[in-house]
């Protein structure tokens, strides 16, 4: 009967493109399942959740993602500055209260299927987990995120987000009048630099190889600014300092010589991957490995499926932008539920066939 309404409401119809056999019916079903714990996932569980669309949210194994490792955050608009883990605390909170569930899984594998239900077939994801769980969902939120290529050094670690950083938009004002250096040789170490410019007293570019990456017409753009130095051939090769950062160990690549450079901050644009491999076979990607968005919407090329915050998003990287992702996200799959007849009476239907995945596990 129920399934009957939804196939009514032309449910099926839409994802049956790309279907691997027909499933049974065992298996707890989520309306909205969203991948990714961080800002993008919470703003859109919280959005989700709002819009009466039961919504559960697979964390992953860095529960709060990136911002989590940001020791002050001061440029969410809106709100004063605190550290990242106090954010994902509010955003947590938010989205709890308005219904939605949070679990520590890590999705593993997320197939197309056409499921039997009630003795009708819908064309639905089935969602695999590392612990063995399998649920189906309606419709998914792909918030997975990126993780920044790091240097792998002594002392990077002890020093990530209080001296190591990936983001001056976030945090080249805490540098104000200090030294501090970049490494990388391509287009975003460049803009990286211009970006310290404006707070630093001086800023070394520090490059492996013996030229740049970036456009050749930059070096003379850079020395304009009178502050930015280049040195070609370095490697660092650790981060030093007692609590705070007083600088890094250099090996020059030519002569394998060490030398100390006294900074107060090392910036890496050394790239960031987007954490895209589980949908890679299932939406289409930029040639950068993100999900691509069609439309000017978060849909990804797969209908049902949809995309926010840093694993679609090259460009911008903020945490303020995620969250404006995920409110987007949530609001085009809740959308799209509606358009395929997930209307509230149909979610009482589900819950009172004992079909829904139990909030509480
Ligand atoms: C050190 C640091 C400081 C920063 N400071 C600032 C700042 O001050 N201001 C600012 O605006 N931005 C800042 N940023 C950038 C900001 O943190 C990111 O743009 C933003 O957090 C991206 O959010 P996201 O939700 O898209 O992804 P992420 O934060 O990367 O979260 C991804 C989530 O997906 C989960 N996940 C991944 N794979 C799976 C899977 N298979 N199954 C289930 N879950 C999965 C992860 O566990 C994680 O919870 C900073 C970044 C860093 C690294």
């Amino acid at each position: 009967m129920l399934m009957r309404v939804l196939l009514l409401a032309g449910f099926c119809g839409l994802v049956c493109q790309k279907s691997y056999g027909v499933h049974d019916a065992q298996k707890k079903v989520i309306p909205l399942l969203i991948v990714g714990g961080g800002v993008a996932g919470l703003s859109a569980a919280e959005y989700g959740s709002r819009a009466h669309i039961p919504t559960v949210l697979f964390t992953g194994e860095k529960r709060g993602g990136q911002i989590i490792d940001a020791l002050e955050v001061e440029n969410i608009p809106g709100l004063p500055s605190q550290p990242g883990i106090a954010i994902i605390d509010r955003l947590e909170e938010q989205a709890l209260t308005f219904g939605a569930a949070i679990v520590e899984e890590v999705v593993t594998e997320i197939v197309p299927v056409t499921a039997d239900i009630l003795g009708e077939k819908a064309s639905i994801f089935l969602v695999k987990t590392a612990s063995g769980r399998e649920v189906y969902a309606l419709a998914i939120i792909i918030a997975t995120g990126a993780s920044q290529r790091r240097l792998e050094v002594p002392g990077e670690e002890e020093f990530w987000g209080n001296g190591v950083h990936t983001c001056p938009r976030c945090d080249a004002l805490f540098y104000k009048g200090q030294d501090v250096a970049v490494v990388g040789g391509g287009d975003t170490a460049v803009e990286y630099a211009e970006m310290l410019a404006a707070y630093a007293n001086k800023v070394i570019m520090l490059i492996h190889s013996p030229a740049m990456r970036a456009n050749p017409h930059v070096e003379s753009r850079l020395r304009k600014y009178g502050i930015i130095e280049v040195m070609y051939h370095q490697q660092v090769v650790k981060i030093m300092g007692t609590r705070r950062m007083q600088g890094i160990e250099l090996e020059d690549m030519r002569t394998g010589e060490r030398s100390f450079l006294p900074i107060a901050a090392l910036f890496l644009a050394i790239g960031h991957e987007p954490t895209t491999s589980l949908v890679s076979s299932l939406v289409d990607l930029t040639p950068t490995g993100h999900i691509l968005l069609t439309k000017r919407t978060q849909e990804t090329s797969y209908p049902g499926m949809f995309a926010a915050g840093d694993a679609a998003d090259s460009r911008y990287r903020q945490a303020g932008v995620a969250a404006g992702d995920g409110i987007k996200a949530a609001l085009d799959a809740v959308q799209y539920l509606h358009d395929q007849g997930m209307t509230e009476h149909v979610m009482r239907n589900l819950r009172s066939a004992g079909m829904l995945f139990n909030f509480d596990t």
